[in-house]
């Protein structure tokens, strides 16, 4: 018998435990630690909570769960709970699939006035993330502005745009229904150094702005290229310009506007104690489609900044870290021998969820090649149980998380599959059914 520890609990964690079982079949027990008292990383916490076809993939992720050689063990963060050399005299083998859960730093003169706030922290308050739930974003002021040019940044600007009776069906948390509800803000502007071409949105993320019962997006036209090098773009991304060609073209007037600001790239933060404005420049495009600027400077009125830049991994002690890209140092997956790396923390913060598929198999092929010579001398989980328990640690199995679950699901308003529980204690206590 082989023991593995994944660490996390994302879809790299998940997809890494079903190749390994593909791989090693019921020679494995494979244990996937979290942090969090909850399952699914990003699924749970970063998905948008009105895109529940997107989160529907934690049932597939539940069956490899529930398998006799997986076990979930919730509330122990490596790191602080126990350490990667424990873990690697415990466990053949420990893949790490940590994510990259912290946001990288918006460096602008300005960006540590209260009210600039990272997309991973403000899209966790939306999400109910306990390192979140308590942000209380500021949405008092007429305008916001959201920086960055991909699917994260739609996210917030629909989420900021959306109306009470649009979040039906949705898992969004209460405290931020009520205080989008009361939100005062009319315009939110999406900050892009570069052109309609040079997006990382797709398809259907844009599409969706252009359906919102109070908001109409709007983009200025000069902005475009010719029409004609619209045929020069790969098909997702010809279908992402005409949604915002179609945009430019339409005169659709709602309560709210969302507004593709173009070719602004956001040189300052000013205000008098908290974020009253963005200065920017105008930028033009060089010969290599990199962004320059042209001297032209404007300032745009906000009381919010969500910069929504890309993210990077936190670094775990003893563990080697590329500092540039934001991710454990690999090559391939491999950290050295016995530890791995899947997904986020592997190739740092891009694709979807179905990108971090690959990396569970190839990680898991060569795991099972190391394995094919020697047998293990390891403890595994019952070595972790003990050392644990010794630490005071109250682990959190799959069972409890099923019971936390059904206690969201008990408590959910009217519309919403569940209403998630946002701090720690809630979630331990919905264990024994105190909170259902
Ligand atoms: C805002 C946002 C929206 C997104 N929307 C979509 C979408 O609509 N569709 C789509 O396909 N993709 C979407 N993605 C991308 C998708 O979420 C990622 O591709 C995927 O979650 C990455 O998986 P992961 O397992 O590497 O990391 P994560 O999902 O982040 O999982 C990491 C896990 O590790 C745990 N962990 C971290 N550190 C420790 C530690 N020290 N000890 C123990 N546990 C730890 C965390 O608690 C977490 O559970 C979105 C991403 C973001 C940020």
């Amino acid at each position: 018998m082989r023991h593995v520890a994944v660490i996390g609990s994302g879809p790299a964690g998940y997809y890494s435990a079903e190749a390994l079982q593909k791989e090693l079949g019921e020679d494995v027990r494979i244990d996937i630690i979290d942090r969090l008292p909850v399952p699914y990383g990003l699924i749970r916490f970063g998905v948008a909570p009105d895109h529940q076809s997107i989160k529907a993939v934690s049932r597939r992720y539940e069956k490899v769960a529930l398998s006799d050689n997986v076990r979930f063990v919730g509330n122990v963060m490596v790191g602080r709970d126990i350490s990667i050399p424990e873990l690697m005299e415990l466990y053949d083998a420990v893949i790490l699939a940590t994510g990259a859960p912290l946001d990288r730093p918006l460096e602008l003169p300005g960006s540590d006035l209260p009210g600039v706030i990272g997309s991973a922290a403000f899209v966790g308050w939306y999400n109910g993330h306990p390192d979140f739930a308590d942000l209380d974003p500021p949405l008092g002021a007429e305008a916001a502005a959201i920086i960055g040019n991909g699917n994260v940044a739609l996210d917030v600007a629909r989420i900021l745009a959306k109306t009470r009776k649009e979040f039906e069906g949705s898992d969004i948390v209460a405290h931020a229904l009520d205080a989008l509800e009361q939100s005062r803000i009319r315009t939110i502007h999406i900050l892009g150094r570069r052109g309609p071409h040079q997006i990382a949105m797709t398809p259907k993320e844009l599409g969706e702005l252009g359906h919102l019962e109070d908001a109409a997006p709007n983009v200025d036209p000069a902005d475009f290229p010719p029409e004609g090098d619209d045929a020069l773009l790969e098909p997702g991304m010809r279908k992402s310009v005409t949604h915002l060609r179609d945009f430019a073209a339409s005169n659709a007037a709602k309560r709210k506007t969302i507004n593709f600001d173009f070719f602004a790239m956001p040189v300052a933060i000013e205000g008098d104690g908290k974020v009253e404005r963005v200065i920017v420049e105008r930028t033009m495009l060089d010969a290599e489609l990199r962004s320059v600027g042209t001297g032209e400077r404007y300032a745009i009125d906000c009381g919010l900044v969500v910069s929504c830049i890309g993210y990077k991994t936190p670094p775990i002690e003893g563990v080697p870290y590329e500092h540039g890209r934001g991710r454990f140092a690999n090559s391939e997956g491999v950290i050295q021998d016995g530890l791995y790396c899947v997904g986020w923390a592997r190739r740092g913060p891009t694709g979807t969820i179905g990108t971090n598929r690959p990396d569970g198999f190839e990680v898991a092929e060569k795991i099972a090649a190391r394995f094919r010579d020697g047998t293990s001398a390891k403890f595994g989980r019952a070595g972790l149980d003990a050392l644990l328990e010794g630490r005071g640690v109250d682990i959190v199995t799959f069972r409890d998380w099923q019971k936390i679950e059904a206690a969201e699901a008990a408590r959910a308003r009217a519309g919403s599959p569940r209403e998630k529980f946002t701090h720690i204690d809630e979630m331990l206590d919905a264990r024994g059914g105190a909170a259902g």
